[in-house]
């Protein structure tokens, strides 16, 4: 791939701020992300996302490369998204769905959907003259970071955990990402949101308590995969997504919204968000959304102990929910996968298992078409081989 590292990627035209998610508020597109400030004094942490003057001349074709308008139309990048899509007709039989499809986020650049993440995070760091990332990460997202600063000549530094996989510090070392340790996501976010504060550090992760998400603009890099699974697949009904604090949902729905406002399609398919223990399920239970909701997880990539606005709006604006996939469901849906000829991270077969129940409960149809979003494979996970 060749690429010219002295250009700056394009922003589109129609970008016009960072708009809230709960109040419409409109504020400027900045580096921080620190989430609606009128809200913020109602009570509520809610997170802002990238609002777009609409189209209609001649040229809006041009600002939309994807079908839906992005943020940066010339947007660094490492050939990250357009990942395959997979049926599984035997799977599908044995959970009793008509359709059953795996997105295989493994195959981007550095192994898991973050890169897409990543790409429009590098873009908005190098439009704004940033220097350094700087994320806190248990793993995929900081392999991501480190490998995009690399290549575009960026500083990157993660705020991370004792007992990090060798399989990620080798990485990270090799590709010249600064590691700091520390014993909790409290400590990692206070890091990150004081380097953030310093000139040319751009934060790619959430960096608030209580957690807001990643930097808006970044998770707009999600929605093209509305779009993919549209085109590669045909419309689902059912969506199941790993979930820590919501970026990849937030951004399959944000991008599913931009498809139903074009007329592309007549109604957005539900999202399931898949988690290790309780946490957006007591949401919906009546819990408050900033509250903290502690537990323990061989499924790293979605521990933590929070909720975001974010990721309840994804569940609810869809008609979709929260389901809890212990460890060993989600080892015994790893089986099935492995079985299958599937490499498939512990939290990313945590969404076979979901949809299992999904079934029982009848919440998703026999005759209904469903995608699991495949998020990274085993190749990193130092889960595997199941004990
Ligand atoms: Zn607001």
């Amino acid at each position: 791939m060749v690429r010219d590292r002295t250009s700056k990627p394009q922003r589109n035209p129609r970008l016009r701020g960072l708009q809230c998610l709960r109040c419409d508020a409109l504020y400027p597109v900045t580096l921080a992300h620190d989430g609606c400030p009128a809200c913020r004094r109602a009570g509520f942490h809610v997170a802002l996302r990238a609002s777009y003057l609409p189209e209609g001349d001649a040229d809006g074709e041009a600002h939309s490369a994807h079908g839906m308008p992005m943020p940066y139309t010339a947007p660094f990048t490492l050939g990250e998204g357009q990942t395959p899509l997979h049926d599984m007709p035997q799977l599908a039989q044995k959970f009793g769905v008509a359709r059953l499809a795996l997105k295989d986020e493994s195959c981007n650049p550095t192994g898991s959907h973050k890169d897409r993440m990543t790409a429009m995070g590098v873009s908005q760091a190098l439009d704004f003259d940033a220097h350094t990332l700087v994320l806190a990460s248990s793993g995929n997202a900081a392999v991501s970071a480190a490998h995009y600063a690399w290549a575009a000549g960026l500083g990157c530094e993660v705020a991370t955990y004792e007992g990090m996989p060798a399989t990620y510090t080798r990485q990270l070392d090799a590709l010249g990402a600064r590691r700091y340790v520390f014993a909790d996501n409290a400590g990692r976010w206070a890091f990150v949101r004081e380097r953030s504060q310093h000139p040319g550090y751009f934060a790619l992760s959430n960096y608030r308590l209580p957690a807001l998400g990643s930097a808006p603009l970044a998770i707009e890099g999600y929605k093209p995969v509305a779009l993919e699974c549209m085109t590669q697949g045909g419309l689902p009904d059912h969506i199941v997504i790993p979930t820590a604090r919501g970026d990849l949902a937030w951004g399959i729905y944000a991008g599913f919204r931009d498809l139903l406002a074009a007329g592309r399609i007549t109604r957005l398919p539900k999202l399931w968000l898949v988690e290790p223990f309780p946490r957006l399920s007591r949401v919906f239970a009546g819990g408050a959304i900033n509250g903290s909701y502690p537990g323990h997880t061989a499924q790293f990539s979605t521990a933590g102990a929070t909720v975001t606005y974010l990721q309840w709006q994804a569940a609810t604006a869809t008609g979709g929910g929260a389901v809890v996939v212990n460890d060993d469901q989600a080892r015994e849906a790893r089986g099935l996968l492995t079985a299958a000829g599937v490499s498939a991270e512990l939290c990313a077969a945590g969404g076979l298992a979901a949809l299992g129940q999904l079934r029982e409960s009848n919440a998703i149809a026999p005759d209904d078409h469903v995608v699991l979003m495949l998020t990274a494979n085993a190749a990193s996970d130092p889960t595997w081989p199941d004990r």
